[in-house]
């Protein structure tokens, strides 16, 4: 398949400054490469810059966790796309699971999210998934299909990506089964073949973000239907994230 593997980091609210900086430059000096693919670094927006001169010229991705929609202009505390662009922002995450609950931010606010990242040239992945309640209650496919439509019925255009992510399985150790991973992304990836032909369908990468980890990141990685992985917890540690590169790289590993 041509769609290509994107494994990404996302750092969240973690790590004091001199930690990031230590972080990225130990992902520099490991040099992970995916053939054909990205491995993408989402650290804190106010380690920004400092992560994007360590990595600068390295073939690291950089990406950023959230945007506003809006700007720029009077939004304060946030960020635009074009502010995160300057920095070398690549991906922007759009609709993560913990903006929701957090900050209540709906499908609205994160189509509107999604239309922004697009217009300023950069790459949205757009997050979905259901919680432990919906999953129970059987309706885990009807929550991550309405998430879809929501944000992508307006703008099918190629170059976003989809994660999908299992709230219940996010910072718990509690990781979604590769079975039903398969079966979500399979939803997905149809709901955008019916909706912008196949073509779009096949070059869209869909990953996969709960508790990934360098143990289990082969099993996901080597399925064809999953194009990548979002790694929270484990992307803060060296050695476990190069090893869940590794796996992207080659999933026999
Ligand atoms: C995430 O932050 O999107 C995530 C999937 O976290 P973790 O890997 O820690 O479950």
């Amino acid at each position: 398949m041509s769609r290509s593997t994107l494994v990404m980091g996302n750092w969240k609210m973690n790590l004091s400054l001199a930690d990031a900086e230590t972080l990225a430059r130990g992902f520099v000096e490991a040099a992970p490469f995916i053939p054909g693919g990205e491995i993408v670094l989402c650290p804190s927006p106010v380690h920004l810059a400092s992560v994007a001169a360590t990595v600068a010229g390295v073939g690291l991705g950089l990406g950023a966790q959230d945007c506003v929609a809006e700007g720029p202009g009077a939004v304060t505390g946030g960020s635009s796309v074009v502010q995160l662009a300057e920095f070398g922002v690549r991906w922007v995450l759009v609709g993560h699971s913990e903006r929701r609950a957090l900050f209540a931010e709906g499908d609205s606010l994160v189509a509107r999210k999604f239309a922004a990242v697009v217009a300023g040239g950069l790459r949205p992945v757009l997050c979905v998934g259901e919680t432990l309640e919906e999953r129970d209650a059987g309706r885990t496919a009807d929550r991550v299909l309405s998430q879809v439509a929501a944000v992508l019925s307006a703008d099918l255009q190629p170059g976003f990506a989809v994660a999908y992510e299992p709230v219940w399985a996010i910072g718990t150790g509690r990781n979604a089964s590769l079975e039903d991973v398969v079966e979500v992304h399979e939803l997905i990836r149809g709901w955008i073949a019916g909706h912008g032909g196949e073509a779009l369908a096949e070059a869209t990468s869909i990953l996969y973000g709960g508790s990934v980890t360098e143990v289990n990141a082969g099993e996901y990685l080597g399925h064809p239907q999953i194009d990548g992985a979002l790694v929270g917890g484990a992307s803060l540690d060296v050695g476990r994230f190069l090893e869940i590169c590794a796996a992207g790289a080659d999933p026999a590993i």
